[in-house]
């Protein structure tokens, strides 16, 4: 799928179909299309009668068969927690097995070399998609590597990362950068602001809160996310003067990958306020935020942010997401005077 403000960005991509590397790696901030992006111009390049311009006809057999997620010559790499019904799977198989993987496995790194070891199905060429590139263990990567190095035939990899830091050196060096920057916050409200049901007033809010990737304001805007969002956003306010066993009940119910960045950014909003700036991802919030300021200073908000940047990469896998969760709610109440315990509202 393109949004509005990946075209240029396909565009880009479709004018090097004539000299086209190897590897390909589109990176940029979580939430702005990159896998769309990369999705689409794998389908143009599969594409068995492109259009003038390079992108897909959408008539062909190949992009019938690509519509489907059927195409023989195409591949995805994506960490099987991602995979569609893999929840389902996970809750079948019953709690007490293993979640589905967020890591992309050796083992799927393996499999691509039998795809890969056979010509084409059709005339062209062989597209891999390896979306998020990151979360590619270190065997995998390495694994990775040597197909990288020799890349068999006419294949193209397309590597989509948000935090193309993390890839090995190795593995960003055999890939010619494409970076999706964020779209100006105009052009994201506009598209986030036309989708059918979306009030604009809350648009603003949403995309606020995510930072200004539109995808995520999209997920934020939609019915169960937005009452989810809301309904941690209001624990998380209510603290330090509720027990955090309560307020846990709450976010605990959710992913650490969710309350995580949230958290973050409403502490964010609340250094903001202590250094005499206004909040700029929770406006409507600046009471509560103001009130909470006085009780505390910016030295503790920043060790507390900086402690929960850490944490961050715990989110994706804690061992205990409830203690991670009651972990961080205790060291944030902790940030204010009295613990919140005699604090009147
Ligand atoms: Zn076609």
């Amino acid at each position: 799928m393109i949004f509005p403000w990946t075209r240029p960005s396909l565009e880009q991509l479709l004018e090097m179909r004539a000299a086209l590397p190897h590897a390909l790696l589109i990176h940029g901030p979580e939430g702005v299309g990159k896998a769309q992006l990369a999705h689409h111009f794998a389908g143009a390049l599969l594409c068995e009668s492109p259009r003038s311009d390079g992108d897909a006809c959408g008539s062909c057999a190949a992009c019938g068969w690509f519509a489907q997620s059927n195409h023989p010559d195409f591949r995805l790499l994506a960490p099987e927690a991602d995979e569609e019904g893999a929840e389902e799977r996970t809750e079948a198989r019953g709690k007490a097995k293993a979640r589905a993987s967020r890591d992309i496995r050796i083992q799927q790194v393996r499999a691509l070399g039998d795809f890969l070891a056979v010509g084409a199905h059709r005339a062209g060429r062989k597209v891999v998609m390896i979306a998020p590139a990151d979360a590619l263990n270190v065997p995998a990567a390495n694994a990775l590597l040597k197909t990288l190095e020799e890349p068999p035939g006419d294949t193209v990899f397309l590597l989509v990362s948000g935090r193309a830091d993390r890839l090995a050196p190795t593995i960003r060096s055999r890939c010619v950068a494409l970076g999706l920057p964020m779209p100006a916050p105009a052009e994201a409200l506009a598209w986030l602001a036309g989708r059918e049901g979306v009030d604009p007033v809350q648009a603003q809010a949403a995309l606020r809160a995510a930072g200004g990737a539109p995808l995520h304001a999209a997920a934020l805007v939609e019915p169960p996310q937005a009452a989810a969002h809301r309904a941690v956003l209001q624990a998380l306010a209510e603290l330090p003067e509720n027990p955090v066993i309560r307020a846990a009940d709450t976010v605990a119910t959710h992913p650490a990958r969710m309350w995580m960045p949230l958290l973050q950014v409403w502490v964010t909003d609340l250094g903001r306020v202590l250094a005499g700036a206004d909040p700029h991802r929770f406006p409507d919030r600046a009471e509560r935020l103001a009130r909470l300021a006085a009780g505390t200073t910016l030295t503790r908000v920043g060790g507390f942010a900086n402690w929960l940047q850490r944490q961050q990469g715990l989110a994706d896998h804690p061992l205990n997401p409830r203690l991670l969760c009651e972990d961080t709610l205790l060291r944030y109440q902790a940030l204010f005077d009295s613990g919140g315990k005699a604090r009147p509202r």
